[in-house]
């Protein structure tokens, strides 16, 4: 893997409503006409139009992902993508991995060069976040590396202990450079 490939991530702890990209992942449900944590923050934050728009795609299966307009929020799309709800939707590890490369696709067809992922499915969904966190980057990096013109990843995770694992995860991966 390039070393440049880990140069586009950046791990930071915030709300992931307020940041300036051209995409915002939200971790969905599969109705994806909004809920609790990260969804009813990025749904609130867009405003009504972006509850329109879900309704008429009309839900998004486990492990798959949509995108609509950003409305009132600072980025122009929004990723929607359905995470698993840990060690009960089939093979948890799987689907999550099914989502951020089915984000990342929707990313790259959709000419989205710095998106920003919250920690899917580590709310209510509980997964465990080391777990979460390795499939994250395992996922994503292979793709920075492939399309040069993916300029810009961010990790927004909320809580320190979450960025804090985030930020571990990623030096491990780095040490040998
Ligand atoms: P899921 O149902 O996929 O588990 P949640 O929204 O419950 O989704 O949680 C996913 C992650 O998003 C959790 O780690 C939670 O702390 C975090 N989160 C909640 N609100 C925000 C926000 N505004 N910005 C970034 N992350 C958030």
């Amino acid at each position: 893997m390039d070393k440049n490939a880990y140069n586009k991530i950046s791990i930071k702890q915030g709300d992931i409503t307020e940041l300036a990209v051209d995409a915002i992942v939200n971790a969905a449900n599969s109705s994806l006409l909004g809920g609790g944590g990260v969804d009813g923050a990025i749904h609130r934050a867009a405003g009504s139009e972006l509850l329109a728009e879900c309704r008429i795609i009309g839900g998004c299966p486990t492990g798959e992902a949509r995108i609509t307009k950003g409305y009132n929020l600072r980025a122009k799309f929004v990723i929607h993508t359905v995470g698993p709800v840990y060690g009960k939707s089939g093979n948890s590890a799987e689907l999550l991995k099914r989502c951020y490369e089915n984000s990342m696709k929707i990313a790259i067809d959709n000419h989205i060069s710095t998106i920003a992922f919250p920690a899917i499915s580590c709310g209510v969904y509980g997964y465990p976040i080391q777990e979460a966190c390795e499939i994250a980057l395992g996922t994503t990096i292979p793709f920075l590396d492939q399309y040069s013109f993916f300029k810009k990843l961010i990790f927004i995770l909320f809580s320190d202990g979450d960025t804090r694992v985030y930020k571990d995860c990623m030096q491990n991966l780095t040490n040998h450079f």
